[in-house]
């Protein structure tokens, strides 16, 4: 049996667990050159760890139970809440360089949602890359770290009792079967299937997808954040206009200069579905809706990004409101992986993005998916490490013709469908319109579990049943097999539901 251990994504994910491995010899494959194409490199916010003097882990878990209406696990919650300051000091010890004060301590500052200030940033709004930066160094660093860039994994290849054998994965045109014992999926989001997204174009849910057509077991597919203040200025992706801007005293007015939200429990850094659905009837009124952000001293310094990204387009922060709009942001849904990180199929991890924790339950708290990634890195890393299980391994079963690559998803169709409002009628023609490719692959068990949640919770919301119900107050299960088989369902139930 082969040892090798195949990581798929050069995000924070997938060099965590690396880096967590060694001296365990490892292969790192990613689509694109590391620092290019993951999400990390863009994370603004920050990392929520409870290091301040008036915080405690029970706080910050306490806060990301409350972001994931009624179905974030408890246990999860706290252990990745305790497992934060280390992480930072890793990091640290790794060279990232975070802000910290005259005496040396992190600076820490508040997001929405947080009751404590408690995010920890790395060059003010660069913190992802910074982040990202001291992450690739180390693994270029590391002997045991082999990096292979500009590959792309395709399939997942399973032995004759279901478990994993090993990886299809492109070069170009040449397709390569990597014989491995462990694959860890952390291949990121799905943002990229969306017409109005801020993440990597590339973050199409492909490594989603390949755990999916494996037969793995997925989780609160449903679940899609929409970033409420995605800038809109004409980009594709939208650059963010950090929530930690609203933290700071940023308001949101729409074109007659009206605060718009100032009656809304929490005002702007009321949880983000609640503030970007708020934006959505603004922007179905016809109006436009602006973050103002004048009110902010020395904005130009302490946004440098930001500012940089607005006065691109000729906009200057410090003077004029920015445009804003909701955008895909972070998909709370993923591979079902348990404390571990194992995913239902024997050999097969997932950490970050790409996995369902259950941390996030209906709605992630800010700041907490990097860190989410890098307590799961630890604990994937010290699970493979445990002897392997002795168990034979059967013979790999070969796909007999490589898949063809994917065309270019239908992100305006994601958006109609599975947007910011859903309805029955939009899901029933999801469910008989999402058929074949890997965004189809991705797509089907997030309207079929919509469907199937017949309320709003988090960053679920359904016109036609817009409160939450305690009958669904648990996270859900499904298979790709389960979402075909309600399409095969709805398709006898209702044939009108075609293309629309
Ligand atoms: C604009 C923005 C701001 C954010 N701000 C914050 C923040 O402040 N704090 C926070 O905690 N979170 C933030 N997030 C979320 C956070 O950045 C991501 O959830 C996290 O970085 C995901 O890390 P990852 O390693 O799972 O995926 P990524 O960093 O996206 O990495 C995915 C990797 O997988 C590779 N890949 C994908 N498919 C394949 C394939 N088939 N084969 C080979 N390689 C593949 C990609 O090339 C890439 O290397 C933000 C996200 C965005 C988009």
């Amino acid at each position: 049996m082969t040892d090798r251990v195949v990581i798929i994504g050069g995000g924070i994910a997938g060099l965590a667990t690396a880096i967590r491995l060694a001296p365990m010899q490892v292969t790192l494959i990613a689509g694109a050159p590391l620092s290019v194409g993951a999400a990390t490199a863009w994370a603004q916010g920050g990392v929520a760890a409870a290091l301040g003097d008036d915080d405690a882990p029970a706080l910050h878990a306490g806060d990301t139970l409350k972001a994931a209406a009624g179905i974030g696990d408890p246990l999860v919650a706290q252990a990745v809440a305790d497992a934060a300051p280390e992480a930072i000091e890793w990091l640290a010890i790794l060279g990232t360089p975070f802000d910290r004060d005259a005496v040396g301590k992190f600076t820490l500052g508040l997001e929405a949602a947080h009751s404590r200030r408690r995010i920890v940033h790395a060059g003010g709004d660069g913190t992802g890359r910074a982040i990202l930066m001291a992450l690739i160094a180390k693994a270029r660093a590391t002997p045991s770290i082999a990096v292979v860039e500009d590959a792309r994994a395709e399939s997942l290849v399973l032995d004759r009792d279901g478990a994993i054998a090993g990886v299809m994965v492109r070069h170009g045109n040449a397709i390569e079967y990597m014989a491995a014992r462990a694959v860890v999926l952390a291949t990121g989001g799905i943002g990229g299937l969306y017409a109005h997204t801020t993440n990597p174009l590339g973050a199409i849910g492909s490594g989603l997808a390949m755990a999916a057509r494996a037969g793995a077991l997925l989780r609160d597919m449903e679940f899609v954040q929409f970033h409420p203040t995605a800038i809109d200025l004409g980009r594709d992706p939208m650059p963010l206009a950090t929530e930690a801007l609203r933290g700071e005293g940023a308001v949101l007015i729409d074109d007659t200069g009206a605060r718009f939200m100032a009656s809304v429990p929490g005002a702007e850094l009321a949880p983000r579905d609640v503030v970007a659905r708020a934006i959505w009837r603004e922007l179905l009124r016809g109006r436009k809706v602006f973050l103002d952000g004048r009110g902010i001293a020395d904005i130009a310094r302490r946004f440098p990004s930001v500012t940089a990204l607005c006065r691109a387009a000729g906009l200057d922060p410090a003077r004029s409101p920015i445009p804003v709009r909701p955008a895909a942001h972070y998909h709370m849904g993923g591979v079902k992986v348990d404390r571990n990180g194992r995913s239902s199929i024997p050999g097969l991890w997932a950490c970050g993005e790409v996995a369902s924790t259950g941390l996030h339950g209906a709605n992630r708290l800010a700041s907490n998916s990097l860190l989410e990634a890098l307590g799961f890195a630890k604990w994937i890393a010290a699970d493979i490490l445990q002897p392997p299980d002795g168990r034979s391994p059967r013979p790999a079963v070969l796909p007999d013709a490589p898949k063809p690559p994917s065309g270019a998803p239908d992100r305006a169709r994601t958006e109609r469908f599975l947007g910011v409002v859903r309805d029955a009628d939009g899901l029933a023609a999801a469910i008989a319109d999402f058929a074949g490719d890997d965004a189809a692959t991705v797509c089907l068990p997030i309207a079929a579990a919509a469907w199937r949640r017949r309320e709003s919770r988090g960053g679920h919301f359904r016109s036609d049943y817009p409160d939450a119900k305690p009958e669904f107050a648990h996270s859900s299960d499904i298979t790709l097999a389960h979402a075909r088989a309600l399409a095969a369902e709805l398709a006898d139930a209702m044939p009108h539901a075609r293309r629309r």
